[in-house]
């Protein structure tokens, strides 16, 4: 994977109104990691979007969880969204997509073609279970038909 993508931590993805989405498994997982209850995690950190349930930004618009300097301080706990950037369906089927993130990602190979990022990327999307079904309460980006 890392001669198709390198996470270089640069934080640029954490920026932003993104609205990370936080799926029912995902709330699970960051309660365990921040040990505190799911309904602690929703009033502290999250609200909702019509039947999705959001990560909030903090005032300087970035994510709640991202701190300059040191990255996300959920790592182990973040959610499914998170893990699967650059392989968000819009990259998947879309090669101007593609290269719009290629351009602020510098994580994605530059030289890479859109055929190997889409073949890399439905390989890792289904090894790590990140694919989702639900687009009720699941982020879209992570629903590839
Ligand atoms: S923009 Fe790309 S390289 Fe920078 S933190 Fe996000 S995924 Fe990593
Ligand atoms: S949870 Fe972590 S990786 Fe995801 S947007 Fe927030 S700071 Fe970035």
């Amino acid at each position: 994977m890392s001669d198709i993508f390198d996470c270089k931590m640069c934080g640029t993805c954490c920026e932003g109104r993104g609205g990370i989405v936080v799926s029912p498994k995902d709330l699970t997982r960051l309660a365990r990691f921040l040990k505190l209850s799911e309904d602690q995690v929703i009033e502290r950190y999250a609200e909702y979007a019509g039947s999705k349930l959001k990560l909030r930004n903090a005032d300087n618009g970035c994510c709640i969880f991202f701190a300059k300097d040191q990255g996300c301080q959920v790592h182990a706990g973040k959610p499914d969204i998170c893990r699967a950037w650059p392989f968000f369906r819009g990259n998947l089927v879309d090669a101007e997509s593609f290269a719009m993130a290629r351009s602020f990602c510098p994580g994605i190979n530059s030289q890479i073609s859109h055929e190997e990022f889409v073949q890399a990327g439905l390989t890792y999307l289904r090894k790590e279970n990140l694919l989702a079904h639900d687009a009720s309460h699941e982020a879209n980006a992570l629903i590839v038909q």
